[in-house]
């Protein structure tokens, strides 16, 4: 249903060298970067650009993120085959079809009616059959809690407590936190009970909106 070719997969690990170079080190994420088809999730008129390191509008002011963005908070997550797996935000459903990959059982949620149903109707066509969800994701999906791993990818103002209160025992958070301009990417891993809080580098993602994002 889709063109999968020779240009386009030596394209992907052209991308897959980038990544490398900007400092992805996990093979197993090299691997499925290199493997999950791009260009799929593009309008016929940025095709071209499908490959590039680069987010790219996706409809309803949202984006599908940059390639190094997906590797870097996927290589964070420390996703295990047959995880369960929260992702907020599934935009295109492009970052949902790595963790797939990766063997999560995933569960992700979408706050945008349109993107919700576009993505919902055509992943399962490319073989991806997640759990979709239409809602809020800033408060969690505490009908399918505890995760072993949660992803936020749009930007919070904080660390709902709602998130961290439904990771598992040894589960991992993985949440962009700041202003509307750039985030500081911050890991939260449960270690009995506790709270371990890491910071790493600053990046730009769309607005986490809903009751515990910016409204
Ligand atoms: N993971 C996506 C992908 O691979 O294409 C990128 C997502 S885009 C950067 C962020 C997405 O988060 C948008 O589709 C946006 O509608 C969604 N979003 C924003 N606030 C949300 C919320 N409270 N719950 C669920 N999704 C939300």
């Amino acid at each position: 249903m889709f063109e999968d070719n020779y240009r386009q997969r030596g394209l992907r690990q052209k991308l897959v060298k980038i990544l490398r170079q900007k400092g992805i080190t996990d093979e197993k994420v090299l691997a499925v970067m290199g493997k999950v088809p791009r260009h799929v999730f593009f309008d016929d008129a940025l095709l071209n650009h499908a490959y590039e390191d680069k987010a790219f509008p996706i409809g309803e002011g949202q984006t599908i993120s940059q390639p190094y963005t997906v590797a870097f908070q996927t290589e964070k997550l420390s996703v295990r085959p047959k995880d369960k797996v929260l992702e907020i935000g599934t935009g295109s459903g492009y970052q949902a079809c790595i963790l797939m990959e990766l063997g999560a059982t995933l569960y992700t949620i979408e706050y945008n009616r349109v993107l919700f149903e576009k993505t919902r109707d055509f992943l399962p066509l490319m073989g991806y059959k997640p759990f979709f969800i239409y809602g809020d994701g800033s408060k969690g999906l505490p009908a399918k809690a505890p995760f072993d791993r949660i992803i936020v990818t749009a930007a919070a103002p904080i660390v709902p407590e709602a998130l961290t209160n439904q990771l598992a025992e040894g589960g991992i958070l993985i949440i962009p936190v700041g202003n509307l301009e750039r985030q500081r990417m911050i890991r939260i891993t449960k270690v009995k009970g506790e709270l371990i809080k890491e910071d790493f580098d600053y990046f730009s993602f769309v607005p986490l909106k809903g009751e515990k994002g910016w409204g």
